[in-house]
């Protein structure tokens, strides 16, 4: 098994869009399809019953297993390589740095947002379990094996960091909650932090208060738009989804004052419609804060309600990517940066000399996220191939060598743009 499906998505280029970057205009996702009422809340997995018998992998041929959190939890096709349980090769990864635990019940996420493989809409095509998300299959796996596995050793674990991953559903916030116990009952979260990626629409600031009185180390939130407008077209009322930019922003603050500075962030993805002039101020507002912004480019998810629309073009992702990690790390202010009429970087405001010491350290082009125990600007979870192909990488799950920051510096286009 590989940890990445071999996809050819075309990245946008000025003659698909006739601009060269993802823009609002162009990022309209399809209206979601009516659902038969027998294929709804994972009917037929209900109906079949079928017992789940250890690992599942998802298959379309078979019946889905009646799996659910606390006692199952899906995880990355990366994570079940690097913890054991599924054979396979990651092109230039020896491993992932995260565990990322995703719960799951047959009703799947109760929640329709555009860009993602887990939304309700799809019920009626694909069983919860076997759905795509960020570009990879997620098996499941017994909770109890996960933590048999990692409790063996916990200070030689190949993951540097476990993240339980909340979707939109009645019994999320009660089972996140139990999926955490039963972790740090066995693992001291000093050997192997735990974040949270939290569900805002079904959660009180009392709930952020208990998971970090039990010992989550970092909470984020998956704002995943960087405008409202974007927010309520991709994940709000404009796909019958519940979320609102309200409620997002009401739990982000909450874990603020509880988890305090620089332990709590918030996903922003770039290409859905936003100016990188957006995008950045976005990232200064949380560095102001005191928080993180963690950052993903837009991929076209098979299934989902963008699928028809173009990969972000790359030279509007390094740009975000590079703006991103100078205000995060290096103390540059948004205010520094200059934009032209279409809010696209023209210059950082620093001297060129430093742009170029930032861009030949590759660090700003790994994937961004929490932590883990190399340094804190390296993250722990770098989500191999999560939004793009390894022939076209967006986030770097390595360091990128020097054939990549070639191809980085060509992609940046931070001259020829302008014209
Ligand atoms: S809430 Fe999260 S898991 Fe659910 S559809 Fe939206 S992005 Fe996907």
């Amino acid at each position: 098994m590989s940890c990445h499906r071999p996809e050819s998505t075309p990245v946008a280029s000025p003659a698909a869009t006739g601009r060269d970057y993802n823009s609002l205009v162009v990022m309209q996702p399809r209206a979601p399809a009516v659902t038969p009422k027998e294929m709804k809340n994972g009917a037929p997995v209900k109906a079949n019953n079928v017992a789940p018998q250890g690992l599942y992998l998802p298959n379309y041929n078979i019946l889905t297993p009646h799996m659910r959190s606390p006692e199952y939890v899906q995880m990355s096709t990366a994570a079940a390589i690097t913890l054991g349980v599924v054979q396979g090769k990651m092109y230039r990864c020896s491993c992932t740095r995260c565990l990322n635990l995703l719960l799951t019940y047959p009703e799947g996420c109760r929640a329709n947002c555009a860009y993602c493989g887990l939304a309700r809409h799809r019920e009626a095509q694909r069983d919860y379990a076997d759905r795509n998300f960020i570009r990879v299959d997620w098996p499941a796996v017994p909770l109890d094996t996960v933590i048999d596995i990692v409790a063996r050793d916990a200070a030689a674990s190949p993951f540097h960091r476990m993240c339980i991953s909340m979707i939109t559903h009645p019994r999320s916030d009660q089972d996140t909650v139990s999926v955490l116990k039963r972790w740090t009952e066995r693992i001291d979260p000093s050997a192997i932090p735990v974040s949270i990626l939290s569900n805002p629409t079904t959660m009180t600031r009392a709930d952020v208060e208990r998971l970090h009185a039990l010992g989550a180390d970092i909470f984020t939130v998956a704002l995943d738009a960087a405008t409202p407008e974007i927010f309520d077209r991709t994940r709000g009322k404009g796909v019958q989804s519940p979320h609102t930019w309200a409620k997002y922003w009401e739990i982000l603050m909450d874990a603020r004052d509880v988890f305090g500075p620089q332990k709590f962030g918030a996903h922003i993805i770039i290409g859905m419609g936003e100016t990188e002039q957006q995008a950045l101020t976005l990232v200064q507002r949380l560095v102001d804060l005191g928080g993180h912004s963690h950052m993903f480019c837009f991929f076209p998810e098979k299934g989902s309600l963008m699928d028809h629309l173009p990969a972000t073009p790359r030279d509007q992702w390094r740009r975000v990517q590079l703006g991103r990690y100078l205000i995060d790390y290096r103390g540059v202010r948004v205010e520094q940066i200059s934009f032209d009429g279409e809010g696209r970087v023209l210059d950082f405001g620093i001297p060129k000399a430093e742009v170029e010491s930032v861009i030949d350290e590759g660090i700003a082009f790994r994937t961004s996220g929490c932590p883990g125990k190399f340094r804190e600007d390296v993250s722990a979870c770098d989500r191999p191939y999560g939004d793009s192909p390894p022939s076209n990488i967006a986030s770097f799950p390595f360091q990128p060598d020097k054939s990549d920051l070639r191809k980085i510096r060509r992609q940046l286009r931070l001259v020829e743009h302008r014209d």
